[in-house]
């Protein structure tokens, strides 16, 4: 499931491509995936638009339109985006094709299915339950030890709640745990200012290594120009079940936090030991 390292590669790659181009048609092949507000036909309303930026919050990718609207597209599992040219051999599961110029076409493909584009009107705060950004200046570290102090939900399963940080997934989630030296079950309200900070660090570090590597590609994800990432190559834990850890040699373990596959080394990652209480 792409995560915010593999959406900025898309958003990226997608800024190039349809910037300034006008959205000449609009074919909808499953209708599920356009979504639009009541009263508001999805194609219709697109045809005319010009596309005037491509922007990522969380893990969606948002193309901004002259109009003040937006499209808010989900990859969830296995969508893509992909820039081609009519008539080209489309990707398995393509299912919504705008046609840019007599040469161009962005089409949304999606196996599975669970992804949605979904037309924003002006001022709709879309974004409103979505926590703060990882890479922007508004994740402090003062910002993120108010945000696990007294929580007492595990620390893995709270770095995935996008209400609370935006576009962490199970990666980027295992490996910065890992790179903090912290356990993944570990309630947060026990882990330690210095723990809580030195995982603050490692989000970031982390996360802007995987933008530099253009994200992983596990399964099937490939960025605008259906190329595929470089971060799973140095993957520290995830999906590492028995291998040893590049930093102690001991076998990688593998547990299940929130329902959600979890990986993790016994001799980096210790059980934290309780903030003394009054
Ligand atoms: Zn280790």
């Amino acid at each position: 499931m792409p995560e915010l390292p593999e959406v900025e590669t898309i958003v990226r790659g997608l800024r190039g491509a349809i910037v300034g181009e006008r959205i000449q048609a609009v074919d909808i092949r499953l209708a599920k995936i356009a979504q639009a507000p009541p009263g508001v036909d999805f194609a219709r309303a697109l045809i005319g638009e010009t596309i005037t930026g491509v922007t990522r919050r969380a893990k969606y990718a948002v193309l901004e339109l002259a109009s003040g609207r937006r499209l808010v597209t989900s990859l969830r599992m296995t969508g893509r985006l992909v820039v081609g040219k009519p008539g080209e051999v489309a990707y398995p599961g393509t299912h919504i094709v705008f046609t840019l110029k007599p040469l161009k076409t962005l089409s949304f493909a999606d196996i599975r299915t669970f992804g949605r584009m979904r037309l924003v009107e002006p001022g709709d705060p879309w974004d409103a339950n979505l926590g703060p950004e990882p890479l922007e200046k508004a994740f402090t570290p003062e910002a993120f030890v108010s945000m696990l102090s007294e929580r007492t939900t595990s620390i893995k399963v709270l770095l995935l709640d996008q209400r609370r940080i935006a576009g962490i997934g199970n990666i980027y989630a295992c490996e910065a745990l890992w790179e903090a030296k912290i356990r993944p079950s570990t309630p947060a309200k026990d882990l330690s200012r210095a723990a809580m900070i030195r995982l603050h660090g490692a989000l970031i570090e982390v996360l802007s290594r995987a933008v530099e590597m253009r994200g992983s590609s596990i399964d099937d994800y490939v960025d605008a120009d259906g190329l595929r990432g470089g971060f799973q190559n140095v993957l520290a834990v995830y999906g590492r079940l028995g291998q040893p850890c590049t930093r102690c040699g001991t076998p990688i373990q593998r547990s299940v936090l929130a329902g959600r596959g979890t990986w993790w080394c016994r001799m980096c990652q210790p059980r934290s030991r309780k903030k003394i209480r009054k």
